[in-house]
């Protein structure tokens, strides 16, 4: 669907953006590297759509890996960010929208009482190991393989959507003194703890590697297994935080860690994370206690009027109808492209989907941890399926490993939409089978 745009191409913008850029992005998942192709350039957003510079309309499945919730250009977000930027944008002193969002998360996520706002999602994971570390006096971590923590140098281990897509087994640059004292641990097993360990942390929803639910008694098994170690827990909520429910997943499996993570839904789509927990822990921070955490733009007061417009805004009710919406969603993808031939699994947890596709006749089952997904994401039939719907105007996450994002601009329509041009992009990924 093409709109007057006359802006240039995307081949132009993006062999533009490769001479300054490196790769021709600022983000490895954004580029097409695990799909093939040139990536298309975004000119503007509107509800559920993505429009390129050529005019192209997407339905936008990707939704900033989940940072926005409302859709694209949510006037109440526009509003916010609006008033609070006619006000100025940062003062490197106290404000009031610090303390809304800051009431917000806390009166939302149970047992969570104090938080400590910082820019980016990577910024909460590594602050919260500094954190732990200075509480217990443990250097220990153990993460889990498959999840993703952002790319703290000490979290760059084994690795999550980003460094699984690429392949790699970490980075380069991660020094080996950097992980040395990270444990990383299959999915859905409760490890061995010992009085070595600071932290265990994990997402209580992986959603880094596709969509892998805790099976019952794994999160219940952390718990017990940190507190008979003297280890804290840490629920990594910068996806689930806020998106399976006010309270996320602490709420939805009833399991409290020590301290939490977040981002992504709480900046409204501008820079946010937070860390936080218990006073008597978070205390523990500059400038009262003894661990050192600062920011320059921290508790920015556009990001987080956009963030306190967004969480205002939600209610029970749209919780309610995301995860309904999902369900019908997951299964009739699921449906519409198993008809073709090519092997699939989706599932949803509140408003999240998985969806994962493979070889036609394989049947690699639901997964239960990274090895479990990688089995799927080794087909070619992800990047196949993914370039024929694109075709057809629907934008998924360029790479295997990623959720769909269904927002609250995400109708009944538009997920209709969605499956139909699935049915079919799916069958013409079969016709072309070799
Ligand atoms: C996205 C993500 C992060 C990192 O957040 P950034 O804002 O990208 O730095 C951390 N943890 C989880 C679970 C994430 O999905």
């Amino acid at each position: 669907m093409a709109e007057a745009g006359g802006r240039g191409t995307n081949e132009e913008w993006f062999a533009r953006a490769r001479r300054v850029l490196p790769g021709g992005v600022d983000s490895p998942v954004r580029s097409f590297a695990s799909v093939g192709g040139t990536p298309f350039t975004v000119a503007r957003g509107e509800g559920p759509y993505v429009f390129d510079v050529e005019g192209t309309r997407y339905l936008d499945l990707v939704q900033s890996y989940g940072a926005v919730l409302l859709g694209h250009a949510h006037p109440v977000v526009l509003e916010a960010i609006t008033r609070a930027a006619a006000s100025g944008s940062t003062f490197g002193m106290p404000t009031p929208g610090e303390v809304l969002l800051a009431e917000d998360i806390c009166a939302r996520v149970p047992g969570c009482e104090r938080v400590r706002l910082v820019s980016s999602g990577t910024e909460a994971a590594m602050s919260v190991l500094r954190l732990a570390r200075g509480l217990t006096g443990r250097d220990r971590i153990v993460k889990f393989d498959g999840c993703y923590h952002g790319h703290a140098d000490a979290l760059l281990a084994g690795g999550g959507s980003g460094v699984a897509m690429l392949g790699l087994p970490g980075s380069a640059g991660v020094s080996a003194a950097a992980v040395a004292d990270t444990l990383v641990v299959p999915y859905n097993e409760v490890p061995e703890l010992d009085d070595t360990v600071a932290c265990v942390i994990v997402e209580p929803l992986a959603a880094n590697m596709s969509l892998v639910a805790p099976e019952p008694g794994f999160l219940e098994g952390l718990r017990a297994a940190c507190d008979a170690a003297g280890a804290l827990l840490v629920f990594d909520e910068v996806i689930s935080g806020f998106r399976l429910g006010p309270g996320g997943a602490t709420e939805r499996y009833g399991v409290r860690p020590d301290l939490w993570c977040f981002g992504k839904v709480i900046g409204g789509g501008l820079p946010v994370g937070a860390f936080g927990g218990r006073a008597e822990l978070t205390d523990a921070l500059a400038p009262g206690g003894p661990v050192y955490q600062a920011g320059t733009l921290s508790g920015n007061p556009l990001a987080t009027a956009a963030g306190h417009a967004v969480l205002s805004h939600v209610d029970a009710g749209d919780y309610r109808r995301l995860a309904d919406r999902a369900v019908r969603f997951a299964t009739a993808l699921g449906e519409a492209i198993g008809a073709s031939g090519l092997s699939v699994w989706t599932g949803s947890v509140g408003p999240l989907v998985g969806l994962l596709v493979g070889d036609p006749g394989a049947a690699p089952g639901a997964p239960r941890d990274l090895e479990g997904v990688r089995a799927w994401a080794s087909s070619e039939a992800h990047r196949r399926l993914f370039h024929e719907l694109l075709a057809r105007g629907v934008a998924l996450a360029p790479g295997p490993y990623e959720v769909l994002f269904p927002g609250l601009a995400h109708e009944e329509r538009h997920l209709d939409a969605v499956v139909q041009a699935a049915g079919e992009a799916a069958a013409s990924v079969v016709a072309a089978w070799t």
